[in-house]
């Protein structure tokens, strides 16, 4: 990636609660699809680098021919959503590893900690000089198209003004336009509300928002949690220790293994019911090379050695496979079931259901499910992502509407710069000019 040294004011900075200009594109979400749309949209523009290996021997030398052409002006047919580097969870061009070199840390088994993640995309931002387009503490409440003819009066004074300087001149005026409307939370605590235009939207909301509920009676009660974060804060105020009832998971995905992790760790029995067999090939501990993952390979063994019908040498732990919760009592009793009807009742402290989550797409027009490959159900990352154009990563239903990220189905960070630069590619040739 070569920056360009110049970057383009594009991105939604409303100083007013009101702001009449449509903005050439307002991205919403501020995880690694948006930080990298945010770097392609600024200036820099990414070549391909002499000597680069790609893994595709078609596309390694379809890029060589084009050396002299960015990857934004290259129209490669199929490469856009596998254009990763080595570097899993890093940005274009400030490698994971240099960055951890620097703060002198290093990694665990090849793999970094979410704490280190987190710090290095906030770096970026700053490295990148990106801070500009990020409004932080905003939360968009709502996208709709409404027609560009309400705006004109305002826009037209507005685009004249600036039609030197900017490189979105898009040829063709829109007859519709997308109204974002949303708040700021302040340092008070307060909520500012805002409303802007846009010509374009890119969704990078990702899908973490809306932990999946079982749907069963009393999950809602106080005691039952859905996020990891609930049994740390219960260790960390003292309400739950060694002497405690046992704590239920409910699950066996990664974020359970790492609530049973953290559990053990500090002593604290657990229950733990998931409805696969430990044995199922889908389930997420069959996937991962053992080597690279000891920690789940471990509880992957307990989740086999330790189940209520035959005990094992693991303590504080007892696994239910093929089980499924069917309520939650006021008293802390929770009912859960096997797959032959037979039910157990079991006291508990508190009860984590960590079985996924999904997207809350609230702010737009029938929760986005207008959007899905399967338009009536509602939008997922694994089962129904949101249909776009391979090449572009546009909405196939809506016109000027993008989606990036686990929002159509790439579900790890590495696939996230594919879809970005599809994005920036298409955004830039809409509006038909060229970066310097
Ligand atoms: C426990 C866990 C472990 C993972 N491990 C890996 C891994 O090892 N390797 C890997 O490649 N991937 C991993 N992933 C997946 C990775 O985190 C995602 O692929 C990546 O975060 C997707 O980036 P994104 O920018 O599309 O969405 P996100 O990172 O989810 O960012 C979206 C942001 O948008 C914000 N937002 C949502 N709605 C609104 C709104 N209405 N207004 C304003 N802001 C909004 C959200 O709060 C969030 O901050 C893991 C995910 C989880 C949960």
């Amino acid at each position: 990636m070569l920056p360009d040294g110049k970057a383009y004011a594009l991105l939604a900075r409303p100083q007013n609660k009101s702001a009449f200009k449509p903005l050439p594109v307002v991205i919403i979400g501020n995880g690694p699809s948006g930080i990298c749309l945010s770097y392609l949209l600024s200036g820099y523009i990414p070549y391909f680098k002499r000597d680069s290996l790609h893994p595709h021997p078609i596309l390694q030398k379809k890029l060589e021919e084009a050396r002299d052409i960015s990857i934004l002006d290259q129209s490669i047919e199929g490469s856009m959503v596998t254009l990763s580097r080595g570097e899993w969870m890093g940005l274009p061009d400030l490698p994971f590893k240099d960055w951890l070199k620097q703060k002198k840390r290093g990694l665990r088994n090849n793999r970094a900690t979410a704490e280190d993640i987190a710090q290095y995309y906030q770096h970026y931002v700053v490295k990148k000089g990106l801070q500009k387009n990020f409004r932080c503490s905003t939360v968009v409440t709502s996208v709709r198209k409404v027609s560009a003819d309400s705006i004109s009066n305002h826009t037209q004074e507005d685009q004249q003004e600036n039609s030197d300087d900017s490189v979105w001149n898009f040829k063709e005026k829109s007859t519709e336009v997308f109204q974002v409307d949303g708040f700021f939370k302040t340092m008070k605590g307060d909520k500012e509300p805002f409303s802007i235009y846009a010509e374009n939207v890119v969704l990078a909301t990702g899908t973490y928002d809306s932990p999946t509920w079982l749907g069963v009676k009393g999950e809602n009660l106080s005691y039952v949690h859905h996020q990891l974060s609930a049994l740390e804060e219960a260790v960390k105020n003292d309400s739950i220790g060694i002497m405690s009832d046992p704590v239920l998971i409910v699950g066996a995905g990664l974020t359970a293994a790492d609530a049973i992790l953290f559990a053990h760790h500090c002593n604290i029995p657990v229950i733990h019911v998931f409805r696969r067999k430990v044995s199922d090939p889908g389930l997420i501990f069959n996937q991962l090379p053992k080597m690279m993952y000891p920690e789940y390979h471990k509880v992957h063994q307990m989740m086999k050695e330790q189940s209520a019908a035959c005990a094992g040498p693991y303590e504080c732990y007892v696994s239910f496979p093929e089980h499924h919760v069917l309520s939650f009592g006021k008293d802390k009793k929770c009912i859960f079931q096997d797959k032959n009807g037979h039910q157990k009742v079991y006291k508990i402290s508190m009860a984590l259901v960590l079985t996924g989550s999904n997207p809350n797409l609230s702010f737009l027009p029938n929760n986005g499910i207008d959007l899905a490959m399967n338009n009536s159900q509602p939008v997922n990352p694994k089962r129904n992502p949101i249909n776009v154009d391979p090449f572009t990563y546009e909405s196939t239903q809506e016109k000027g509407l993008y989606a990036l990220g686990p929002l159509v189905g790439d579900n790890f960070v590495r696939f996230v710069q594919g879809g970005a630069l599809a994005v920036a590619s298409s955004l830039l040739k809409k509006a038909n000019k060229n970066p310097p």
